[in-house]
């Protein structure tokens, strides 16, 4: 595994950039001052996200200026969850902080982040306690960030915050596709990861448009039902299908059984009950049905059964 090879550099920094044509060249010449000033080995990654501006062009420049910078340019907009991954790809530090590149987020935070890392942790989140968003954004993210607390007990206040502080596994043990981003947290520690979160400075944006609108409350819920589903439900399925399965076969079962004891009496099941009679059926039919689901969904695990995803390993003794 990628893990046990020793990581080149102390630092990766892995920016997504999405038309930020009027904050690259800043964000990078913070970034260096600060990183200038730190007895660290870094690089700066920089992923092009498809944009249709002049950031490529900047990054260009950006990187004949400096040798810590790496560009990589994607071929379309994948959207940030992708660029992220693809930016982890390419990291080859220790440790790796990943940051918006719309110099929402301060670069002057940087070595706060890593004290917040070395002091036991493996994930660092920001916490944009001030943040500088419109409230249409605001509110949302609140809402969002309570119910995801609520659900996983997981203390944080900012779970989709872009600076992020990684120790190196952490991202080698990370499934991260569609718009998971916003759940990276939640993954890890269910992982087993110590997760902890570090209140950062937040800037507005002075240039460009910010790509997420209110919408992405409703996409982010249905997101948070999967994730809820694939770190709980995913290692045993029957036992979330199977068991509602069976109790709705069982209502229907007895619901019929209940209507055979009326027609054995005499009675008109037909005309008298056919609301119940209805109501069993169907409970009988879909309970069946689910519990057929929660098997086929024994049978994907069983296939697709990869003894390294069962478990995450904080540490080695050995001598080989
Ligand atoms: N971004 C990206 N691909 C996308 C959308 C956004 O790489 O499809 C980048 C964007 O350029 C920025 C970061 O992700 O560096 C956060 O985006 P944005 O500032 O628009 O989000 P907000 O701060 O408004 O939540
Ligand atoms: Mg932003």
């Amino acid at each position: 595994m990628l893990g046990h090879v020793p990581a080149p550099l102390d630092l990766s920094l892995v920016i997504p950039v999405m038309d930020e044509e009027g904050n690259v060249e800043e964000l990078h010449r913070r970034l260096s001052s600060v990183l200038d000033s730190m007895p660290v080995t870094a690089e700066i990654v920089f992923v092009d996200d498809g944009s249709r501006d002049a950031t490529v062009a900047r990054l260009e420049e950006v990187f004949r200026a400096d040798p810590r910078v790496r560009v990589v340019a994607l071929r379309r907009n994948f959207g940030k969850t992708a660029a992220l991954v693809a930016g982890f790809a390419e990291a080859r530090g220790d440790v790796v902080v990943t940051m918006d590149g719309d110099l929402q987020d301060d670069p002057a935070e940087l070595p706060r982040m890593l004290a917040a890392l070395d002091a036991d942790l493996d994930l660092v989140s920001g916490w944009k306690r001030l943040r500088h968003d419109p409230w249409t954004k605001r509110f949302p993210s609140k809402f969002f960030n309570a119910t995801v607390r609520r659900f996983t007990g997981i203390p944080l206040h900012d779970f989709n915050c872009g600076f992020k502080a990684y120790r190196r596994e952490v991202l080698l043990d990370l499934k991260l596709y569609g718009e998971l981003h916003r759940f990276i947290p939640v993954l890890a520690y269910w992982k087993g990861y110590r997760v902890g979160e570090l209140a950062v400075q937040h800037h507005p944006r002075r240039s460009g448009q910010s790509k997420f609108g209110a919408g992405r409350l409703f996409k982010g819920l249905l997101d948070f039902m999967k994730v809820l589903f694939l770190t709980r439900y995913m290692q045993r399925p029957l036992q979330l299908f199977g068991l509602l399965g069976l109790v709705l076969s069982g209502l229907g079962v007895v619901g019929l059984l209940y209507l055979g004891l009326l027609k054995a009496l005499g009675q008109s099941v037909f005309q008298a009950h056919g609301p119940l009679l209805f109501l069993s059926g169907i409970l009988l039919i879909s309970g069946l049905q689910l519990f057929v689901l929660g098997l086929l969904g024994e049978m994907l695990r069983h296939y697709g059964y990869e003894p390294s995803a069962e478990y995450s390993v904080r540490r080695r003794l050995s001598r080989d």
